[in-house]
């Protein structure tokens, strides 16, 4: 049998069958056991997996110490790849006129008209009629039926020569810079950072327009954080260049992942907008790869197989010979310290676009604030609140935690809710009165009792979550218009789009939200943005808390004033003599990258050190914390390398599993893998212990 590196095959192993990819050609000679060969049943007819994305798959295995196998089946994602799609019927006009002319018959008709085929159920429902009124209209030759192939999508070319808005000075320049590095048809990375509104999008447009000039075959990747973010880039891009660009997201169900993957193979998708995931497609002729809002931790994948999705996309770039474009208004200091030493390109647009001024910010200081029990609003907050109303514009108070309150107390004994099996707090839930745990699907109802002292009626919310903020907003303006909005209020990407939809419709007076709300929309007439709780990013031992808080509050801060109306930033502080806060009041986001650069440049941090986290859990203690202390004996002694831990995580202990890490910490020239993979050999495994490596960790929890 020929076969083709690539391709995908059916393989006998032990008494199953198997689907496989030939992963190289074999020059090593013939093997040790001709004997023990099987052949190869047969080649399945799929386009095979290409040179490039085979490479990316060994290196993303290499690096986070995955099985190749694991990263395969990851990579392809979608068993009904490999499943035979069963052909649909879709219905057409042919032109001739009924037998007998009904009201139901004459819809049907008006709607092929004007319209594209469509299948009986669709066209039933368009019409309000049953399919029997089709299939009757087919029987009697009055529509023609058409076999369609439901793993074949059509994808109209877009048009990439559509003039785009008339770009400023800065912009223009920044997008020559982008053009150039396409036009150089090799590896690059270019940060493209601006402030928030200042054009990113239009600029790495004219980048993607370039790309799609070039080549006529050439294929372009963005990645974008968030599924929200896809469908409002969809509508950008298709506004712009006149036709829709592939969707890749979590939500496709198998039939719309196998035409996605199909359409990527086979070069008909010129353009993917995609979550990380989309790195793994199996892309033919890329020639770009964008990651926007590039310092997004959604980035990092946390399960099955650790990557981190940006550092993965610079790769799939490299390996692909094109050039990648990283796209933010707060970098992650990492392509930060890449653009200093000289590794990646830096372009700036410094000025939001159309004159739009960046909103004033300022801080409150929470001490000595007195506020009643419930009451998490400072008095300036809601002066400004008020203000806003008065004018007839739109605020925005941020607060990064669903639900009502964050945890629930007893009065009597002061116990804090949680399951027996779990550390995390858990999470109260006005709606249906509920307890929830946000690291599980647990939830149950309030109790009446103390389940520590068994004292009735004591139990109260702690703290405000996003809830009970609009609970007291809306006891203060009545005739404001408050939601809520956080990702189990809203959950489908069009809930997201609808939302958001009310709030640039100006339905909406005040937004009580989470993360969701603040990245990348643009809202005209939203001027005044509350930070409720600015330092409840900062606690915790995680290493980019800092980094992050100013990330994200920065985001949230960008909502405000994007057009004429100039926008104005409160920020509640315990502690605003904190960096931080201090970069966010004075707009000095380069003082914070600098000192915080120092700060972990001196402790060997990354991106100036290596580091790895080994993760242990399981359900018994005692031999979760065995197993990690024989691992911390049997660390490698090697100069530049040290280890810490073992200690128990923060949450100790999650859906009724024990967990403890250790934290392996390198000099840049430390190959990290092979150290670790060399020190987990020395100690042998316990079915009872499961560890996983996290090469550059983004969570400590
Ligand atoms: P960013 O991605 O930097 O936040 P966007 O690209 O979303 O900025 O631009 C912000 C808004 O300004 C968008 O509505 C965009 O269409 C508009 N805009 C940016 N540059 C121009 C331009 N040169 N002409 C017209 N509109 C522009």
């Amino acid at each position: 049998m020929t076969v083709q590196p690539g391709q995908f095959v059916q393989v006998p192993l032990g008494p199953r069958v198997r689907i496989g990819v030939i992963w190289d050609s074999g020059n090593e000679g013939p093997p040790p056991n001709p004997e023990k060969l099987k052949p190869i049943q047969q080649v399945i007819d799929l386009p095979g997996l290409p040179e490039s994305s085979r490479r990316f798959i060994d290196w993303v295995a290499r690096y986070s110490m995955a099985p190749l196998g694991s990263v395969l089946r990851m990579a392809i994602g979608t068993p009904s790849l490999f499943k035979q799609s069963r052909m649909s019927v879709l219905y057409s006009w042919a032109g001739a006129q009924p037998a007998r002319e009904t009201a139901a018959r004459k819809r049907v008709l008006e709607i092929l008209e004007s319209g594209p085929p469509r299948t009986a159920v669709d066209l039933a429902e368009a019409a309000a009629v049953s399919t029997g009124v089709i299939t009757g209209l087919a029987d009697q030759n009055v529509l023609e039926r058409h076999e369609r192939d439901p793993s074949h999508i059509d994808l109209p070319a877009p048009e990439p020569d559509t003039p785009g808005p008339t770009l400023s000075g800065d912009q223009k320049s920044a997008a020559l810079a982008l053009v150039n590095t396409v036009r150089e048809q090799a590896y690059s990375t270019t940060l493209l950072e601006g402030v928030t509104g200042s054009g990113k999008t239009e600029v790495y447009f004219e980048a993607i327009a370039a790309a799609l000039r070039a080549d006529d075959k050439a294929q372009i990747l963005v990645l974008v954080p968030e599924i929200a973010l896809t469908n409002q880039l969809l509508d950008r891009f298709e506004d712009r260049f006149g036709a829709r660009p592939l969707a890749w997201h979590s939500t496709l169900s198998g039939t719309a992942r196998k035409a996605a993957w199909l359409a990527v193979a086979r070069s008909r998708a010129r353009v993917v907008v995609g979550a990380r995931s989309a790195l793994f497609l199996p892309f033919a002729d890329l020639k770009l790869v964008i990651v926007d809002e590039e310092h997004d931790p959604a980035y990092k994948q946390e399960d099955q197989v650790i990557y981190q999705g940006r550092d993965m996309a610079v790769l799939r770039a490299s390996l692909a010979d094109c050039p990648a474009i990283l796209v933010s208004a707060t970098p992650s200091l990492e392509t930060t310290v890449n653009c200093w030493n000289g590794k990646y390109r830096h372009v700036t647009l410094r000025e939001r676009h159309g004159g739009a001024t960046l909103p004033e910010v300022e801080t409150v200081d929470m001490r000595g604030q007195v506020l009643d029990r419930g009451h998490f609003l400072s008095p300036a907050l809601v002066e400004a609140l008020r203000e806003t109303a008065d004018a007839g514009e739109q605020s925005l108070l941020f607060l990064n935690r669903r639900g009502y309150a964050p945890a629930a107390i007893c009065k009597a004994c002061g116990h804090r809710l949680q399951r027996d099996n779990c550390s995390a707090p858990l999470v109260v839930h006005r709606f249906g009165n509920r307890l929830k745990c946000h690291y599980c699907d647990y939830s149950t109802p309030m109790p009446r009792a103390c389940p520590s002292c068994g004292a009735e009626d004591k139990i109260v919310p702690y703290g405000p979550g996003v809830e009970r903020l609009a609970e007291e907003v809306s006891g203060l303006f009545p005739d404001q218009r408050v939601a809520v909005i956080a990702s189990d209020t809203v959950k489908s990407p069009q809930e997201v789009q609808s939302f958001i939809k009310r709030i640039e419709n100006h339905e909406l007076d005040i937004i009580v939200g989470t993360q969701l709300v603040t990245k990348g929309h643009h809202f005209p007439m939203l001027t005044m943005v509350g930070i409720v709780d600015a330092d409840l990013g900062l606690s915790g031992g995680d290493l980019r808390a800092g980094e992050r808080t100013y990330q994200q509050l920065w985001q949230v801060a960008g909502r405000a004033g994007r057009e004429s109306r100039p926008g104005r930033v409160l920020i509640q502080t315990y502690m605003p003599e904190h960096p931080v806060m201090q970069a966010l009041v004075g707009g000095d986001g380069p003082a914070f990258y600098r000192s915080e650069a120092d700060a972990r440049r001196e402790g060997l941090w990354p991106p100036f050190g290596k580091l790895a986290a080994l993760i242990l859990s399981g359900r018994d203690e005692a031999q979760v914390s065995a197993h990690a202390r024989r691992l911390a004996q049997a660390a490698p002694a090697l100069r530049g390398l040290s280890v810490l831990g073992p200690t128990p995580a923060p949450f100790a202990r999650l859906r009724g599993r024990y967990r403890y890490r250790l934290l392996v910490r390198a000099e840049r020239g430390v190959s990290l893998q092979p150290v670790l993979k060399d020190w987990l050999a020395q100690v042998p495994e316990k079915s009872s212990v499961r560890v996983t490596v996290d090469i550059d960790p983004y969570s400590f929890l």
